[in-house]
């Protein structure tokens, strides 16, 4: 899978790409965008501009096949499958590298906007979401608070464990995150009330987005889970912790997480990420294998992803002292126990169907060590120490102005590397 379009030396005539912390010409991902007043329509980030396709398309640049990654809604470009998907990416890179013609740059630059001008919109229409619970080390840490003695439940390293989250209020990274209202009841409370959450907090997750899909009651086996994988991007599930634990008991997690959930808007490709691929860090000693129709050697020799993810804070008054945002926690997906087509393989083990546009959430990414732990639930022993900020602040929960941005990352010796932009929200006040 790594080609041509990995080579570290290769360089685009879009000067703000060679570089480019996120977007240099070896990731071209994909996203919908638009100009104030302009219909929203499919583009490539490339350093700080974005390509429109569809004025690529109409200067002739690009075939019919490039159409879906044109449109409005990028559920066709999901379900190209890699070779549609591969085809696009060379010619896009064609287009873009040091290398091309110089009529071509010519036409292509007229096809440019500044990105900064720009909205960025949710990709695809997702039809279905799922949220997992892959982050072994989050699933311990918030364990010990409820189980000290036994904090992973007995299913945990057999199944892939998930619940049915909510599309319809998944927003692009930037969206303000409005406090929910809810139902709350502290331990000393002897009935619930209803009012803002006290209890707001973030989880750091990655966010996989699917491709193909297959038909209902015809499962994806785990050998071909992978190639159903179309690209990821970051993902926050906003968490409203007293909600929560006043009402998932017995059916899980319900308005508590529905609220709104924040995405970094660009898919980076699952070819984009091909030399970022690793092997799934082996289980401890004493682990169950997975069961068979979980396990595939090709996938735990390459099926887990090395990207280094961070959560930064920005509280209002460090904005108005001008500071900059905070590191609360960094990370790295080869933290999740489960690799993606494991999960997409166990969603579908029943016959489940999934579709181009659909997406995975992988659970929150937590490393082993505290200052790798990707919420505030487990920053602050839920709520039991202060969390202390460089400027002198604490924080138990977010407070209202409170921004939190996630950033990923992907790098590896003799590779460029590339990262998601980011995925960003500030919360305000209920209502
Ligand atoms: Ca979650």
């Amino acid at each position: 899978m790594i080609d041509h379009t990995h080579d570290r030396a290769a360089t685009s005539w879009v000067a703000s790409a060679n570089g480019h912390a996120d977007f240099p010409l070896q990731n071209l991902p994909h996203g919908v965008f638009s100009r104030p007043g302009e219909a929203p329509r499919g583009g490539v980030a490339i350093g700080d501009k974005i390509l429109d396709l569809a004025a690529v398309l109409a200067a002739g640049l690009l075939d019919g096949a490039a159409e879906a990654a044109a449109a409005p809604s990028l559920n066709g470009f999901l379900a190209l499958g890699a070779g549609g998907r591969t085809a696009l990416r060379h010619r896009l890179f064609a287009v873009l590298a040091s290398a091309a013609p110089a009529a071509v740059q010519a036409r292509a630059a007229a096809c440019l906007v500044d990105a900064a001008e720009c909205d960025l919109h949710v990709p695809a229409t997702i039809g279905d979401y799922t949220d997992f619970f892959a982050g072994i080390h989050h699933a311990m840490n918030g364990g010990k608070l409820l189980r000290p003695d036994n904090p992973l439940m007995a299913n945990y390293k057999y199944v892939p464990v998930a619940y049915h989250g909510r599309a319809s209020s998944i927003r692009p990274s930037g969206t303000p995150v409005r406090r929910p209202n809810g139902q709350r009841k502290r331990p000393e409370e002897a009935a619930p009330s209803f009012g803002p959450c006290r209890n707001l907090d973030y989880e750091m997750e990655f966010g996989i987005w699917i491709g193909g899909g297959n038909a209902l009651g015809e499962p994806v086996p785990i050998g071909q889970a992978s190639a159903q994988i179309a690209g990821f991007c970051l993902l926050n599930d906003w968490s409203a912790r007293d909600i929560q634990s006043w009402e998932y008991q017995p059916l899980g997690p319900f308005l508590a997480k529905s609220f709104q959930t924040s995405i970094s808007p660009w898919i980076v490709t699952a070819e984009a990420l091909a030399p970022f691929r690793i092997a799934q860090p082996p289980r401890p000693d004493g682990d169950p294998a997975p069961l068979p129709h979980l396990f595939d050697a090709a996938d735990q020799a390459a099926g887990a992803l090395d990207i280094a993810v961070e959560v930064h804070i920005l509280t209002p008054l460090m904005r108005a002292a001008g500071l900059p945002p905070h590191r609360l926690s960094h990370a790295n997906t080869s933290d999740l126990y489960w690799t993606v087509a494991q999960m997409l393989a166990h969603h579908t083990s029943n016959g489940c169907n999934l579709a181009p546009g659909d997406l995975f959430g992988s659970g929150t990414i937590s490393a082993v060590a505290e200052g790798g732990w990707g919420s505030l639930q487990e920053l602050t022993l839920a709520g039991r120490r202060e969390l202390a900020l460089p400027n002198g602040e604490t924080r138990m929960f977010l407070a209202d102005g409170d921004e939190i941005t996630f950033r990923g990352r992907a790098a590896r010796d003799g590779f460029a590397t590339i990262g998601f932009g980011p995925c960003r929200g500030t919360v305000f006040s209920a209502p």
